[in-house]
């Protein structure tokens, strides 16, 4: 049997153990860039963590940019808090969900205008963060020519920082990409006929 005594010293050793390995990373980590960050899977999370990165920026002060590719039914807080924000530049596409529009023309036209808005802010070396939010749909129904997209994300300024979400994120934007996380669905309530809510869905 352990004393507390006992038990304490051995804590002590594993946490200067992992302080150790911790700040070995940290001392590691010497590159400064700006970051590509790819949000992508079935699983819910995706516009929400990058909203979520969207408060911390403006947190600290950082000019940001949204790009939002498909506009839902519903206003979504993200929008009423922040697109008034001096901080924030926020645009979302004109039109509804494509299924909603069913007119393949004119979801082109808006994802061509909208990503118009998008090239030129991924130019613009006075914006520290662009979220990119659902793009890779535009990408998967062909409605933005893919290499051009890359290229508007790999030259962007050297130090800006891009997030973009959305299902099904192709081979090569996650290569480029710096940091992709993939959300699984475990469960979701609206699969089992729970409506939807203000704050938690949109
Ligand atoms: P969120 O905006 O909540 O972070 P998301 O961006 O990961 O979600 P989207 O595919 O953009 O997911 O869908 C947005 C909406 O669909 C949200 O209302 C969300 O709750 C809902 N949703 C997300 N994932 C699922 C799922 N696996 N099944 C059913 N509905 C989902
Ligand atoms: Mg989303």
């Amino acid at each position: 049997m352990q004393t507390s005594e006992q038990r304490n010293a051995r804590h002590k050793k594993a946490m200067q153990r992992k302080k150790e390995h911790i700040d070995n990373k940290i001392d590691q980590a010497t590159v400064d860039k700006g970051l590509m960050v790819v949000l992508t899977g079935n699983g819910k999370g995706k516009s929400s963590s990058a909203f979520g990165m969207l408060a911390r920026s403006v947190g600290h002060g950082l000019n940001c940019a949204v790009v939002q590719f498909i506009k839902g039914v519903w206003e979504t807080g993200e929008h009423l808090l922040f697109q008034n924000h001096p901080l924030v530049e926020f645009h979302v596409m004109a039109t509804g969900f494509t299924w909603e529009t069913q007119d393949r023309d004119k979801d082109i036209a808006a994802a061509q205008c909208t990503w118009g808005q998008a090239a030129q802010l991924l130019r613009d070396e006075n914006v520290d963060v662009v979220i990119l939010d659902e793009l890779t749909y535009m990408l998967t129904y062909g409605y933005l020519d893919k290499q051009h997209v890359l290229e508007a994300l790999s030259n962007r300024p050297q130090g800006q920082h891009v997030i973009v979400t959305g299902r099904n994120a192709s081979r090569e934007l996650i290569e480029l990409a710096d940091t992709v996380a993939e959300l699984d669905s475990v469960k979701h309530a609206f699969d089992s006929g729970v409506k939807v809510h203000k704050g938690i869905d949109y």
